[in-house]
């Protein structure tokens, strides 16, 4: 068996020891004769699996009390209509700012909703920055402020949380939970779909506070609205239950790493490890801002793009795949979220260095 170390920005690379015990666990689940699979949601068995991964995701990113943690489907992709039906209440008009693809979906599914005010826009630099503390232009009268703290295809993040007074703050947080630790009561609601950095896709973790919750609009389907599924243990229709045990057995590991304060440790040497053969070449480059860039997903370019293709299957060859950059940005991407081991970065290194060699 050869595992490959695969930069997919998601569904991306789950810890190893992760899937080797899902495999032990696979046919009989702890003696109870099921695979998780085959287990009613509502039976003791799952409910214990559901309440701990519950447990250690709270632990794990020290949730204070007053907030509901919800295990959805949907996706991330989802909440982008969600959050305006459930969060607007008798405003009319929210915040949004918009620094790459995924704030342009949450921003143009939010227009069905409500008037958006764009409090800010890097559109004009190719999103490739961030915008500062200043540059926002927040709207007091806003029902919420809607931001993308890393931008998985930009490879930009966010490097403070913005201040928004009484406004309550919402983070797609999907490629960036989880990688280090964050003063979750900062924000009023935290959301991510799982195929990231938590485990496999079918899942979208929502992390709300209280005083949010039971303001949707009459119109709100049932299955949209968050009250419904706090108010039910996210369990009103059948969860996405493999995928909620999958991300439990993640939350444990993070635990045995010691943390999100380990994780956070790894997480930046390994990304100052690749922007360092980046900056330190004229032959690769990072299209983005200093401050703004990402510890997950980064971006680079070839001086040469007629390259690419060598560099890529090169790459493959050495088990080195995934790497090819997204369609609007061109180039490579290397997503390097938890489940990466460092020995996978420094192979990328040592195949960039010796990549740029041989070319001369
Ligand atoms: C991947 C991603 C999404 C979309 O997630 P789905 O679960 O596919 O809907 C949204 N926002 C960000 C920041 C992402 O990285």
């Amino acid at each position: 068996m050869t595992r490959m170390f695969n930069f997919s920005a998601g569904p991306a690379m789950l810890p190893t020891a992760v899937i080797k015990r899902a495999q032990q666990e696979m046919l009989d689940w702890h003696g109870s004769g099921m695979s998780v699979m085959e287990m009613s949601h509502r039976g003791k068995e799952y409910m214990s699996i559901a309440a701990k991964a519950e447990q250690d995701l709270r632990d794990v990113m020290v949730i204070p009390d007053n907030y509901k943690v919800l295990f959805l489907q949907g996706g991330a992709s989802m909440q982008f209509a969600a959050i305006p039906l459930n969060i607007l209440g008798d405003k009319k008009t929210a915040d949004y700012i918009n620094t790459g693809m995924w704030s342009k979906k949450a921003i143009a599914e939010a227009k069905c909703y409500c008037d958006v005010n764009i409090a800010a826009d890097t559109s004009s630099n190719g999103f490739t920055t961030v915008p500062t503390q200043a540059e926002l232009k927040l709207n007091p009268d806003a029902a919420f402020v809607h931001y993308t703290p890393n931008e998985t295809i930009g490879g930009v993040e966010f490097d403070y949380i913005p201040e928004t007074g009484d406004v309550p703050l919402i983070a797609d947080m999907s490629s960036t939970i989880l990688s280090r630790p964050i003063d979750v009561s900062k924000f009023a609601m935290i959301y991510a779909g799982a195929q990231k950095n938590i485990g496999p896709a079918g899942l979208c973790i929502v992390i709300i506070r209280e005083d949010l919750l039971g303001k949707a609009s009459k119109q709100t389907p049932a299955m949209l609205n968050y009250e419904t599924h706090a108010s039910n243990g996210s369990m009103y229709n059948t969860p996405p239950t493999y995928s909620w045990y999958m991300a439990g057995l993640v939350f444990e590991w993070i635990k045995e790493q010691g943390g999100l304060v380990a994780m956070g440790q790894v997480n930046q040497r390994k990304a100052e490890k690749l922007y360092a053969v980046i900056d330190n070449s004229d032959f690769y480059g990072s299209p983005v801002a200093k401050n703004g860039r990402s510890w997950m997903n980064i971006p680079f370019t070839l001086a040469d793009a007629d390259l690419d293709a060598a560099f890529l299957a090169g790459a493959a060859e050495q088990g080195l795949i995934t790497l090819k950059g997204h369609r609007s940005v061109g180039g490579m991407r290397a997503s390097i979220y938890n489940a990466m081991p460092e020995a996978g970065v420094d192979a990328l290194v040592a195949y960039m260095q010796s990549f740029e060699k041989s070319q001369g």
